[in-house]
């Protein structure tokens, strides 16, 4: 049985003080939440200070991002041990944010992972068809494209503490959510794909997560489908109501 993964991404929002209030809010609501994975990941400079309110908490903390090396000349860049010394458990890897406006491609998405495998750091990593691929038939083939490039030259016992995050990039801020069914078949083809490239155990553990416009109304029939084993929610994790009634409508 697989364990339910809900993460919020917070984007480019928040500053230090909003998110400590947020992170404040959302743990008064899901105190009594354990049966459920919650992950949260603020802006970098909100990181320390959101991990502190969090402590040992319910709630984990994630980053939006990182590079693929351990230090260096990397002008803006964070590197994983920067994460993991202040209380970072997860990130998020290959957002189609980074691969459409900061050039991400399948390659670097593969440096970043190897890199965060080499740290205890959980990744999460996201794939997912632009709006005109899907309209000309090619969901699968940019999936397969996304997945096989960043798991390349890693092994099924490396990839075992990896989340995949199916995000159909037409789904994202847009209001528009695939249908649970749309989803749920889109799931089914990367396990399968695992299945076919990695062997059966990894692709029948591996957690892979929907994010696209997941709100409260549409979490639980989204949720209960099959194949998705959680949620990678962008706009309604702003709002500690909306992200906690997210979090409940898995049970
Ligand atoms: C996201 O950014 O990963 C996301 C799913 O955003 P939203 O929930 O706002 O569509």
């Amino acid at each position: 049985m697989r364990r339910a993964i809900i993460a919020g991404n917070w984007k480019m929002h928040k500053t230090g003080p909003e998110a400590v209030q947020l992170a404040k809010e959302l743990l008064n609501r899901v105190s009594d939440v354990s049966n459920i994975e919650i992950v949260v990941c603020p802006p970098f400079t909100a990181l320390e200070s959101v991990a502190w309110v969090l402590g040992e908490g319910p709630v984990k903390i994630g980053a939006q991002n990182m590079h693929w090396a351990d230090e260096g000349a990397y002008t803006g860049e964070v590197a994983a041990k920067m994460l993991l010394t202040i209380g970072c458990r997860y990130v998020i890897l290959g957002h189609s944010e980074r691969r459409a406006h900061f050039g991400e491609s399948n390659s670097i998405v593969n440096k970043k992972l190897k890199a965060a495998l080499a740290t205890s750091l959980v990744p999460i990593v996201c794939v997912g068809e632009k709006l005109g691929e899907r309209e000309k038939g090619q969901t699968e083939a940019v999936v397969q494209g996304h997945v096989v490039g960043a798991f390349e030259g890693l092994s099924p016992a490396d990839l075992q503490s990896v989340i995949l995050a199916y995000e159909p990039v037409w789904a994202i801020g847009t209001g528009k959510t695939a249908s649970p069914e749309q989803a749920n078949e889109v799931h089914a083809f990367i396990r399968d794909l695992l299945k076919k490239s990695f062997g059966e155990s990894l692709a029948r553990d591996i957690r892979i997560q929907y994010g696209g416009s997941v709100k409260p109304e549409n979490a639980a029939s989204l949720l209960s489908q099959p194949e998705i084993d959680g949620a990678l929610v962008g706009g309604a994790s702003l709002d500690a109501e909306s992200f906690s009634q997210i979090i409940k409508a898995v049970t």
